[in-house]
């Protein structure tokens, strides 16, 4: 045991965690620093089996820093309710850690500067299932411009594309069935693993 651990009782990954969200709070890499309240780094279990992935903090993130907490989040923990999942078993957080302004989608560039983050944090908790909440998390893992509904392998993680909740407050239909199928497929996954997916 690392001696910072044997003093604090804390595991390195806390600590690494800890020290990102630290890193993040201060960041001024890309534009969005300048309009954001709080940066919102990201919240869930070190060792999390899965990892659910969204677009960008909202107003309500921005202002707790802390990542679906606002109408969006409350169907999210609905689908996760309905999938047998509880918010406190899964890491979540966002492709940029600040707001970006009238919640427009980030740029390719802002996502760009702000993925060191992700992948420090995909490097710390190591999932085994990544949930992608919308098209530009998506985006992150595939380079192909058609975005399908089949999981995937990536990087030695399972990937499963999902639905953004807020999907469901802008109308279109079947986003809590749907995302509620998404979330139960990267439950199995991460308790049976599978052999099926593509590769
Ligand atoms: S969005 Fe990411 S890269 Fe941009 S300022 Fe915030 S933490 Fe830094």
């Amino acid at each position: 045991m690392a001696r910072e651990e044997e003093s604090t009782g804390r595991s390195w990954k806390t600590s690494r965690l800890d020290a990102l969200r630290s890193e993040i709070n201060s960041c001024r890499l890309c534009g969005l620093c300048n309009g954001r309240t709080n940066a919102v780094a990201g919240e869930g279990p070190e060792d999390a089996r899965i990892f659910l992935l969204g677009e960008a903090p909202g107003a309500e993130e921005d202002r707790t820093g802390r990542p679906f907490v606002g109408r969006a989040g409350r169907i999210l923990e609905d689908c996760l309710s309905s999938a047998g999942l509880e918010r406190g078993q899964v890491f979540i957080t966002n492709t940029v850690k600040c707001r970006p302004a009238k919640n427009r989608p980030p740029s390719s560039e802002e996502v760009k500067l702000c993925r060191k983050y992700l992948d420090a944090q995909l490097g710390i908790v190591k999932p085994s299932v990544i949930v992608t909440l919308g098209r530009v998390p998506l985006g992150l893992f595939i380079r192909s411009k058609r975005l399908g509904r089949e999981p995937f392998r990536w990087d030695g993680y399972m990937v499963v594309p999902a639905y953004h909740p807020a999907a469901a407050l802008h109308g279109i239909p079947n986003v809590r069935s749907s995302l509620t199928e998404s979330l139960k497929l990267a439950r199995s996954l991460s308790e049976n693993g599978s052999s099926a997916i593509t590769e």
